[in-house]
């Protein structure tokens, strides 16, 4: 065995000093994990950017509309003479302009929310270098659960027979688990059975096996990215263009025009997204979008046909 350390992404010889969470990464893994942080980051950071951007202007409208609604003494009813039709034009403008600065605290408040929701994300992404090593460390968890439930059923069927209290302080002894948690899982159900039930055993098992697959396809993915020479490709297919961006890990289809309604409305059924700065429409690069471009394809030439 030499010495050499291969990157815990994507397999190939990890030829610097770089490391994620302690595990070896490779320079072109190190680079990419770097930029998707800085990709979360500044989008982070646009969202709150225009969250405060719409507050101000909310709170101008709001000051504007105020101002307008003290010039008319309080409680003064409705011009009668000459000046109705200004005087209830004046008050529109005013509750218009209420209604406008409203509408924008909404939009901010919703934009904020969507930068607490983009900041406190603990969901895996798939755009994330670093996936591949946050999935094997849920995995290991969920693969020590597992052993830990099978023993634990295991130990109560075997000792069904003792008194309660002294099965409680075993499982808390042995299974490091509070007296509480061991207390309820020596509580029967409805069906008369102690212990974790066959579904908890079932599910957490169903989602090892998710895990796996997911981690293996991200796997195959990594070897690709990291072997490639060219991370952007291009793709004509008649005056359509499709992009492979695997730095963003985006597909991108990229049109002469704008696209017909109906084609658009296919687009987005098939989970494209309209991407402004690459003026593109896009999705997550994986084996669906791959088949999704390809009927795009094929829709276009038929309607073209
Ligand atoms: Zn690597």
């Amino acid at each position: 065995m030499s010495d050499v350390t291969l990157c815990a992404i994507c397999g190939q010889v990890a030829d610097c000093a770089a490391e994620y969470r302690g595990e070896p990464v490779c320079q072109s893994c190190n680079s990419r994990i770097l930029a998707y942080v800085n990709r979360v980051e500044a989008r982070i950071d646009r969202l709150q950017n225009r969250a405060e951007r719409l507050n101000k202007e909310a709170d101008a409208d709001h000051d504007r509309a105020h101002n307008m609604a003290t010039a008319i003494p309080w409680g003064q009813p409705i011009a009668s003479n000459y000046r109705r039709q200004a005087d209830i034009n004046y008050r529109e403008r005013i509750h218009k302009t209420y209604e406008r600065a409203f509408q924008k605290y909404k939009a901010a408040a919703e934009v904020n929310r969507r930068a607490e929701a983009a900041e406190k994300n603990r969901a895996i992404s798939s755009d994330d270098p670093a996936a591949i090593l946050k999935l094997e460390e849920k995995l290991r968890l969920l693969e020590q659960t597992q052993t830990l439930m099978r023993d634990m059923n295991k130990y109560i069927r075997k000792n069904a027979k003792k008194p309660q209290q002294e099965q409680i302080q075993v499982l808390v002894d042995t299974f490091g688990i509070s007296s509480k948690r061991a207390a309820e899982l020596l509580t029967p159900d409805y069906l008369k059975r102690v212990g974790f039930a066959d579904y908890e055993l079932t599910n957490n098992n169903a989602e090892i096996r998710r895990l796996k697959a997911r981690i293996a396809d991200l796997k195959e993915r990594a070897k690709i990215v990291s072997a490639a020479t060219e991370t952007v490709t291009e793709e004509a297919h008649g005056d359509i263009t499709i992009e492979r961006d695997l730095d963003e890990n985006r597909l991108r289809l990229k049109f002469p025009g704008k696209p017909s309604k109906e084609v658009i409305a296919r687009l987005k059924s098939e989970g494209f997204r309209w991407s402004p700065s690459n003026m593109a429409w896009q999705r997550q690069l994986n084996n669906s979008a791959e088949w999704a471009a390809k009927r795009i394809l094929q829709f276009v030439q038929d309607k073209n046909s």
